[in-house]
């Protein structure tokens, strides 16, 4: 029998559970329970096998930043796939999607970021970035130049590259990781790490863990420092405003390469093409995907500057994806930065629903579970907490506090992640006040459920 959408739930989920391994997911749990299916979506709007219509605020992963149901995009997939399904990049071939693409991402990103090395995803880029930054050092006479310091609790992918560089510990405690020659610092969380000093005293004294890492390790052997400008799934984490410019200061005085991953924080995210532009930081390297495309198709890759792509591309950089540059997934990605440009999505953010959403979100703080509530663009975060005085967490017993949050939200049709006590969002960049309004009644609905 065909599998199609007008099967009965329960019996899209048992095959679900029956075949298909999830992601981070727990596969028995998800056999009791059964996976929501989500069958159709438009604009900020899911809508599951059982007709409830969601509201997506975490733009799926992070990415659909134009929005569900953009036809402009079906209709360039279509035709590009018509015209050149694929061809690679290897060997001294070429595509127009792909030379139209990182000429276009070369025109967007600030300084002399001029060159695209592509991958399918961003956890592909992030692995393309340690072996390109080693590569560098070894090309320049410094093979020892190979730790890159990265920090706790980030997220830079699920590949054995990306995993390792993240700072999960969940992630590291499967499959042997992190690989070697990578060293993380803690990260500039104020509200569970501050203690009594202030942010930017906090923000600070973080930053400077990065000098002591390269002290202790030696200026000689570290190729790089890798952050997110504002760290995402760790929890939506926004850094004291003191923190990123001790961490120029400080990669600047020891010739560290500086890598922004821009996986979430790139194309808009916070207000401006690239979240290092929002908390003023200069990368040599970007690693860009989700937004790329707004998730109509898998991309990613390095956005890198003049002197590193120079020095990379002086021997043969053994490298490389079937799928770099794919045709279809880089016309695809074209047409959401035109349809970008075109709307006008950063100003939207920047001028309409950003001031909006902040308005609205930064009001859950005087709900009684909320300690903090914090956003920067469209990427916001509240800290769920039995003391704001304190900032105590809750007991490891109730540890749960986010996760039935969570559950509170679906109820009410809204999508909204948790991260232990933090609950964030991240909707789409084209959200519209009003459904602004409705996403921030059902939080705050789900929070008094919670309560
Ligand atoms: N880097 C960051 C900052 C991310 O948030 C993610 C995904 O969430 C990745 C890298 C990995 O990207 P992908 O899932 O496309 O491999």
């Amino acid at each position: 029998t065909m599998i199609t959408n007008h099967m009965p739930t329960s019996e899209l989920q048992a095959l679900d559970c029956a075949h298909h391994m999830h992601p981070f997911s727990n596969q028995h749990e998800l056999s009791e329970r059964g996976a929501r299916i989500i069958t159709r979506a438009k604009g900020v709007t899911l809508t599951d096998s059982d007709g409830n219509e969601i509201l997506d605020a975490m733009a799926g992963l992070w990415c659909v930043n134009i929005g569900y149901g953009r036809d402009e995009l079906a209709d360039v997939a279509a035709r590009q796939m018509r015209e050149l399904p694929y061809y690679n990049t290897f060997f001294m071939t070429t595509h127009v999607p792909a030379i139209a693409l990182s000429a276009k991402l070369a025109e967007l990103a600030p300084g002399d970021l001029n060159h695209v090395f592509f991958a399918g995803s961003g956890s592909e880029a992030n692995d393309t970035n340690i072996r390109m930054v080693r590569h560098y050092w070894s090309a320049k006479g410094k093979p020892n130049k190979s730790v890159i310091i990265s920090r706790k609790n980030a997220y830079h992918g699920s590949t054995l590259g990306g995993a390792s560089l993240g700072g999960m510990v969940p992630m590291h405690q499967q499959g042997g990781l992190p690989i070697p020659d990578v060293y993380h610092i803690g990260q500039p969380n104020w509200w569970t790490e501050g203690g009594d000093m202030s942010p930017n005293e906090f923000g600070l004294s973080r930053a400077q863990g990065l000098e002591h890492a390269i002290l202790e390790l030696g200026e000689d052997r570290v190729a790089a420092f890798i952050a997110e400008p504002i760290q995402g799934a760790g929890g939506v984490i926004l850094p004291p405003e003191s923190y990123f410019p001790e961490i120029q200061r400080i990669c600047d005085k020891y010739d560290i390469l500086l890598i922004a991953d821009e996986v979430i924080c790139g194309f808009g995210r916070t207000g401006n093409w690239f979240g290092s532009q929002t908390v003023g930081w200069t990368p040599h390297i970007m690693t860009i995907a989700k937004g790329l495309s707004s998730g109509y198709a898998p991309i990613g890759g390095s956005i890198v500057c003049d002197e590193v792509a120079n020095v990379v591309g002086s021997t043969e950089f053994n490298h490389g994806y079937t799928y770099s540059g794919h045709p279809v997934a880089s016309a695809v990605a074209l047409e959401n930065l035109r349809i970008m440009e075109e709307e006008n999505v950063i100003g939207h953010v920047q001028d309409v629903a950003g001031p909006h959403l902040k308005q609205k979100w930064e009001a859950l703080s005087d709900h009684p579970l909320v300690g903090e509530a914090k956003i920067v663009g469209m990427m916001g975060s509240i800290a769920l907490t039995p003391d704001k005085s304190t900032r105590a967490p809750f007991a490891a017993t109730a540890g749960t506090v986010g996760l039935i949050c969570r559950e509170f939200c679906f109820a009410n049709n809204l999508v909204m992640r948790h991260v232990g006590d933090r609950m964030i969002i991240a909707p789409p960049l084209v959200i519209q006040p009003d459904e602004i309004d409705v996403l921030v009644n059902r939080a705050r609905r789900a929070l008094d459920q919670t309560l």
